[in-house]
Parts: structure tokens; C-alpha cells; sequence
């Protein structure tokens, strides 16, 4: 991974709206979950499927809002998640994205 990312996540969208928008069913990503749709609260990404990982993390907090951004494979989810962990320190995501299992990529941010 040369270089940081570029922030071209797409949203605020309400997160009624996740299947409109997240519709391409397989695809690996990242998001961020927000009640207001301003303060990104949580930070994740998918190794594949994101707008079932989008509606599944939303269950487990008041969340209304999310932004997305899908990536080729699911190792460019994983940097993204660690580009965006760090430039938001998101509140309800304390802990530093950790990569998939048996995999040993490392955080282009901070090689944690
Ligand atoms: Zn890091």
C-alpha cells in the first residue's frame, strides 16, 4: 500500500436506505456507522458481503446513519478500515482493526 488513501467514501445515507445503496451483494468494504450522521462513531469493513456486515453492526447500537466505500478485494477493505480507524478515531470502535485471520497484513498507518 503506497501512500494514504484517498477518503472517497460515499454518504452520509440514512441507513433505511442501506440496500439501495450497498447493492451489490458480495463485494468487500468498509463503512462507518453514525447516530447523527456527523460524529463517525464506528469503524468496520467486510471481507465480503458488506451491506449484511452494515446491517448487522447497526443492530447493536442506535445508528442511523453509515458511509461506505467497496474495495476490490478484502485486503484493501482492511487498510481502508485502518486508514479510516485512524483519521477517526471513532468512539465505538476503540480497538485497532485487527486483520482477517491466518493473514498477516499490517496497518499501513501504524504496522500494528
Ligand atoms: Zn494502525
Amino acid at each position: 500500500m503506497k501512500g494514504p488513501l484517498p477518503l472517497d467514501m460515499q454518504g452520509p445515507y440514512p441507513l433505511e436506505w442501506v440496500d439501495y445503496f450497498v447493492s451489490d451483494a458480495q463485494k468487500p468494504g468498509a463503512y462507518i456507522l453514525s447516530q447523527d450522521g456527523k460524529v463517525h462513531q464506528v469503524v468496520g469493513r467486510a471481507d465480503s458481503s458488506l451491506g449484511e456486515a452494515i446491517k448487522q453492526r447497526a443492530k447493536r447500537g442506535n445508528y442511523s446513519f453509515f458511509w461506505f466505500k467497496y474495495t476490490e478485494t478484502p485486503e484493501e477493505a482492511f487498510y481502508t478500515e485502518c486508514h479510516w480507524w485512524h483519521l477517526f478515531n471513532p468512539p465505538h470502535s476503540p480497538t485497532h482493526p485487527t486483520p482477517p485471520e491466518g493473514t498477516d497484513w499490517k496497518c499501513p498507518e501504524c504496522a500494528s
